[in-house]
């Protein structure tokens, strides 16, 4: 789950790390009035669960608390579109309204989790802010990363090693230093997948402060932070995706035209591989789980049928704990509800194969089969065509 910029940075504020004195303004007159508590100029940001917000025009500078609530006026309620949205964007409902601060270097500080060395990993650049995706393309040797092991945490020296390679004043070390290890400190407590400072400024005075805060917090560790659960914003989600995400369903939308009905994350991704090699291209990935029942089968097939963008569905099941008759019955239900003539390919193996079959036969669908993994490529290249 991603929170946005706002309340990371309250998290963070809590650890210690220097923030911008700000608040969250959901209507211009309250963004008014906290830029008029801080005084002198402002920053007006959009809170939204994407970046490339300043190059998309979502962070802008007021010189008065007027000019602040005129900006939020403009933000607010609109959808903004950056290179990390898709083309319709997300819609603006709150704004940030921070103390504009003197910047003299902008610098790049994450954790994250690295996904070959399966561990937490630091990573830091003396070339942070808007360009970073170019720096990393560019210049990968202004990219320094620490992998941290997870028994011990966090070291030292692993931080001085870091602001040597960032270049650092001396006395910019030691503060650099114990704000990583709070950051590290950040990352394990609140159980995070990304925490990202971009930029890290270093103050025209030397001192560093977190401009922009991302956090991604571990869906999986979520029941453990009652307090993170409450900072979850429906609106910024998937509609589709938050829907699956209450049945217990893994839905994930993707761009092609082929729905696809799998029960196993493993055989999900296999399948999606299967499409792709036989010329065409999924439009999500969908795990029903093992243990469903056809409701639960007919809301994953509803859900997936509510993509205006899937044209044909490829039903791939292998009847274990998940039986294949309690499939096709799902199947059946949710095309009646709809009342849909889509074709669906169907491969099925396993418990009570020859019911489930013999179900979809009589439904008056407009069911094909197929017998192996083969068969499901060869035929999928004519389906619906
Ligand atoms: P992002 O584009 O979504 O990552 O949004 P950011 O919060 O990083 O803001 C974009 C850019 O605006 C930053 O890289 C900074 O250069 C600039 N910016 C943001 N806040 C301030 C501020 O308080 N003062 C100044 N001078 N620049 C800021
Ligand atoms: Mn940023």
């Amino acid at each position: 789950m991603k929170i946005h910029e706002y309340q990371a940075k309250s998290i963070l504020e809590r650890y210690g790390v220097p923030v911008p004195k700000g608040g969250a303004a959901s209507t211009p007159e309250e963004a008014f009035n906290i830029a008029k508590d801080i005084g002198g100029r402002t920053v007006v940001k959009v809170q939204i669960h994407a970046g490339g917000r300043g190059k998309a025009g979502g962070v802008k500078l007021a010189g008065s608390a007027e000019e602040a609530k005129e900006i939020a006026a403009s933000l607010l309620g609109i959808r903004l579109a950056t290179a990390q949205t898709g083309p319709d964007g997300v819609p603006v409902g709150t704004v940030l309204v921070e103390e504009a601060s003197g910047v003299a270097q902008e610098l790049y500080l994450a954790l994250t989790v690295d996904p070959s060395a399966a561990g937490p990993v630091m990573i830091a650049s003396e070339s942070g802010g808007m360009e970073i995706e170019e720096v990393a393309a560019t210049s990968p040797e202004k990219i320094h990363k620490e992998l941290i092991d997870p028994l011990v945490g966090f070291q030292g020296f692993q931080g001085r090693r870091l602001s040597a390679s960032l270049g650092l004043e001396d006395a910019m070390v030691r503060p650099m230093v114990q704000l990583m290890s709070i950051l590290s400190r950040v990352f394990i407590e609140q159980e995070c997948s990304l925490v990202e400072i971009n930029p890290l400024a270093v103050t025209n005075e030397g001192r560093l402060i977190a401009l922009d805060a991302k956090m991604s917090l571990d869906d999986s560790a979520l029941f453990r932070h009652p307090d993170l659960q409450l900072m979850r914003d429906r609106d910024q989600e998937d509609p589709f995706e938050a829907q699956a995400l209450e049945h217990e369903i893994s839905y994930v939308k993707l761009e092609g035209d082929v729905g696809c009905l799998v029960n196993g994350a493993g055989l999900a991704m296999a399948t999606m591989d299967i499409i792709k090699s036989a010329g065409s291209s999924p439009a999500n990935f969908l795990d029903v789980g093992g243990g469903a029942r056809e409701e639960k089968v007919a809301q994953a097939f509803g859900i997936m049928l509510s993509d205006p963008g899937v044209k044909r569905v490829l039903v791939n099941v292998f009847g274990g704990i998940l039986r294949c008759d309690i499939a096709a019955r799902g199947v059946v239900m949710a095309c009646q509800e709809k009342g849909t003539n889509i074709p669906i390919l169907v491969r099925m193996l396993g418990t009570n194969v020859e019911e489930g079959r013999s179900i979809l036969e009589s439904s008056g669908l407009n069911v094909s089969f197929a017998d192996s993994l083969a068969e499901v490529a060869e035929k999928l290249s004519t389906l619906g065509q």
